[in-house]
C-alpha cells in the first residue's frame, strides 16, 4: 500500500512536469518571434519572409527546413561563414553564435518514451 503510494505521487509528479513541457511548447507555437527560429537573424531583415512562420527564407521554406539534417555545429560553421561575408565583426558573430543552441529549432527534446534528453547528433 506505501509504495504503490509512492508510485502514485511519482506518477502524478511526472505528469505535471510533462504537461508544463507540453504546454510551453503550445506557447511557443502561438508566439510570434522577431527572430529567426534556426539562424538567429531578425525576421523584419528578410524580404522574402513568411509572415506566419518564426523561420526566415534562408532556413526554412514550403518544404521545411533546407538543411533538414545539418547538425548545430556544421550550421554555425555555415553562419560564421555568412556573417563574415557580410563583414561582421569577430565579436559580433561570436555573440550571434552562441544564441543559436538556444533558438527553438536546436533547443534539446525531452524524449518521452526513453526519459532521457535526446541531444541533436553531430555528423
Ligand atoms: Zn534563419
Amino acid at each position: 500500500m506505501f509504495f504503490s503510494l509512492i508510485g502514485l505521487i511519482q506518477f502524478i509528479k511526472k505528469q505535471v512536469f510533462k504537461d508544463k513541457i507540453l504546454y510551453s511548447e503550445y506557447i511557443n507555437l502561438k508566439v510570434k518571434h522577431p527572430k529567426c527560429q534556426s539562424c538567429g537573424m531578425y525576421l523584419i531583415d528578410d524580404d522574402k519572409f513568411d509572415k506566419e512562420s518564426n523561420y526566415c527564407s534562408n532556413c526554412y521554406n514550403t518544404e521545411g527546413f533546407i538543411d533538414k539534417d545539418i547538425s548545430l555545429s556544421k550550421f554555425l560553421e555555415k553562419i560564421e561563414e555568412q556573417l563574415l561575408l557580410k563583414g561582421f565583426k569577430e565579436s559580433e558573430i561570436k555573440s550571434r553564435l552562441k544564441k543559436v543552441p538556444n533558438l527553438m529549432r536546436w533547443r534539446k527534446k525531452f524524449d518521452w518514451e526513453k526519459t532521457t534528453f535526446q541531444i541533436n547528433q553531430e555528423k
